[in-house]
Order: structure tokens, then C-alpha cells, then sequence
């Protein structure tokens, strides 16, 4: 994840930042926004900065795959370019679901919701109503992986079916990310 506490309890963006000291980011206390659990800065190598926990953690959050974390990157810099305001991660206390992508534009809030594993249709069901209670579109992208394509078709199941009707959106829409 890209946020974090700091020991002020102020909400750190890692994609905010121009420049991040990475020494100084590695002896600071980080918490989980969601858990409150310490969380560990992490640079270095192919992947850029982010916020893991531990191995024992029982966050939601902790699941969280280098796909995942990619994709919310590339998504967040995209929507950076046209929203009104946007936000990476944020957290809705009325629905408790942490959106990976909130954002205004012509004055709508939506949500860029990532699914990068199978789940049961209800599960993504179930997360469209609850943005939807809160008058949030929710927009569903899906790992292009995970999808058996051919050069004339895709082939999709359940789940990501489920994926395919958008809030107000008639016809149903796929969208999916590449990251090959
Ligand atoms: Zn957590």
C-alpha cells in the first residue's frame, strides 16, 4: 500500500511525494491505516516505495500483491490528470472499505475498484452496493491474466461477469488492466 500514519497520525501518500528520504522513511514508526498494526517502509530493488506488513498480520490489507499495488499506481497517475480530486486508498468508515481509487469528476464520485483474484460474484455484488449506498459509482478493472482470450474473443467467468455491469452503465462494460 501506498499510505500510511505517521506518528503524528497524519495520512502519508507515498505517490504524493517527488522525493521520499528513504533512511529517514526507514526509522520512522508507520501504521496501517485500517489496522493501526506498524507497518514497514519498504525501497529498494525493482518496486517503488511502498507500506507492507507484516508476515503474521491478519490485515485485509496485508494480502496485497505487487499486481495490485501497480495497478493502483498506474490508475491513480491517470486519474490525477483529469478528477477534480483524488485520493489512493481511501478509506470510507460508513461502508468500512477502502476504495483504491476515489474520485470527483463533473461532480460524481467513483471509485476505480481492483479485483486481481477469482472471487464469488456476490463479493463483488455486495462491494457495488455498498459504494453505491454512498452515491459512489464504482468502476471494476480486472488483471487481463486472468482472462482466456483468444484472437477473436474473451472468455469470462461469473465473477468477472459480475465485474462487467458498472454502475449505470448499460450495455455492461469489461474493463481490464494489462500489465505485460
Ligand atoms: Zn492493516
Amino acid at each position: 500500500m501506498f499510505t500510511a500514519y505517521d506518528e503524528k497520525r497524519q495520512l502519508f501518500c507515498l505517490l504524493d511525494q517527488t522525493e521520499v528520504p528513504n533512511e529517514k522513511m526507514k526509522q520512522l514508526v508507520w501504521h496501517c491505516p485500517s489496522c493501526e498494526e506498524t507497518v514497514l517502509y519498504r525501497a529498494g530493488g525493482k518496486n517503488r516505495p511502498h507500506f507492507s506488513h507484516y508476515s503474521n498480520s491478519s490485515c485485509a490489507g496485508s494480502e496485497e500483491t505487487k499486481e495490485h499495488r501497480e495497478g493502483k499506481e498506474r490508475l491513480y497517475a491517470w486519474v490525477k490528470t483529469f478528477a477534480e480530486e483524488v485520493e489512493v486508498e481511501k478509506w470510507l468508515p460508513m461502508i468500512d472499505r477502502r476504495a483504491d481509487v476515489w474520485f470527483r469528476y463533473r461532480g460524481v464520485h467513483y471509485v476505480f475498484e481492483m479485483q486481481c483474484s477469482p472471487v464469488d460474484r456476490t463479493a463483488i455484488r455486495e462491494r457495488t452496493l455498498a459504494y453505491e449506498s454512498q452515491s459512489i459509482k464504482v468502476l471494476w478493472v480486472l488483471p487481463a491474466e486472468l482472462m482466456k482470450r483468444t484472437a477473436t474473443a474473451i472468455y469470462i467467468q461469473e465473477w468477472q461477469q459480475e465485474a462487467c455491469f458498472q454502475t449505470g452503465s448499460f450495455p455492461p462494460q469489461l474493463m481490464y488492466l494489462d500489465n505485460n
